[in-house]
């Protein structure tokens, strides 16, 4: 029994994590349990409404559970596709146009009685990782997911930046390759225009699973040069990455990306950062956003 069972059962956290293609829902324990898992895939050509609905007969389903087994969700925390204004009060996914500063934060607070905090979906990994993964125990790192686009988000101190809009933790954006490719930003050269798997396929005509080595070695050294960017600035100390380029080019991309790190990164004093893959795998995204409820409920009563 740990101490928090000792002293009363804390209840869980309803978990939300909202994508582009598909809305998920889980009550997850206080020691990082998926209880009961929900999702729906959506139509990115619903309207508002719609959406809404399918999201809450996804958290209608998971709460039914959650009754029958007489647990109760404390708070909601959410991981989110971007962007978002702080604490996911507005919420404009780009994948689903229906969601324009649609205001998830009150919307899922009223439907369900209980305080709502938010996150953006690459800040979620940020927590959950740190909390139960490949950074459990690190005070200052970032997490990236390299898959169809490029985004992270940042631990700094064991606080996550939000920023100034919410949405920090645009690694993507990054420049690897002055003057490179075109970026959908507006600027060129933005890693997410040359290390993504649409960018991957849209220079090589095969999709990322299909690449040759050498995109596999200069997709892993672009990422460890942004990453070794961001080490130097914020002086961390690790970087896992998810998503399934990354994951899926596997132990070249990894060493050339620790390789580029090693090239850029010989600052005074600060210590040898080290990049290595994600470890929730496919939970990711519900164990990031209870971590988006916990630390919500740990640092302060969120602003209901
Ligand atoms: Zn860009």
């Amino acid at each position: 029994m740990t101490d928090a069972d000792a002293a009363g059962v804390p209840g869980c956290v309803l978990a939300i994590d909202i994508g582009g293609s598909k809305f998920a829902a889980a009550l997850v324990s206080p020691d990082g349990e998926l209880v009961t898992v929900h999702k729906s895939s959506v139509d990115a050509g619903d309207d508002a409404e719609t959406l809404f609905a399918t999201l809450v007969a996804v958290i209608d389903r998971v709460l039914a559970y959650a009754s029958r087994v007489g647990l109760s969700a404390e708070i909601v925390g959410v991981g989110t596709a971007g962007p978002l204004t702080p604490n996911a009060a507005l919420v404009s996914p780009l994948n689903l146009p229906g969601w324009r500063d649609f205001p998830l934060r009150d919307r899922l607070g009223e439907r369900l009685g209980l305080p709502v905090a938010g996150a953006l979906d690459t800040q979620a990994l940020a927590l959950g990782e740190g909390w139960l993964g490949a950074a459990a125990g690190v005070k200052n790192f970032m997490a990236m997911v390299v898959s169809t686009g490029v985004g992270g988000g940042f631990v700094v101190d064991g606080e996550l930046l939000h920023g100034a809009s919410g949405n920090a933790g645009h690694i993507g954006h990054f420049v690897v390759v002055p003057g490179g490719r075109s970026c959908a930003c507006g600027s060129r050269g933005c890693l997410e225009a040359e290390a993504s798997g649409t960018a991957i396929a849209a220079m090589t005509g095969r999709s990322a699973a299909q690449a040759a080595p050498s995109m596999v070695e200069r997709t892993g050294r672009l990422v460890g040069r942004a990453v070794a960017s961001a080490v130097n600035l914020l002086d961390l100390e690790l970087a896992v990455v998810a998503g399934s380029v990354a994951l899926g080019f596997g132990e070249p991309f990894f060493a050339a990306a620790q390789a580029e790190l090693d090239a850029h990164c010989h600052l005074a004093g600060a210590v040898r950062p080290v990049i290595r893959p994600a470890g929730l795998g496919a939970s990711a995204p519900l164990i990031g956003a209870a971590a988006v409820g916990w630390q919500a409920l740990s640092s302060e009563s969120p602003d209901t």
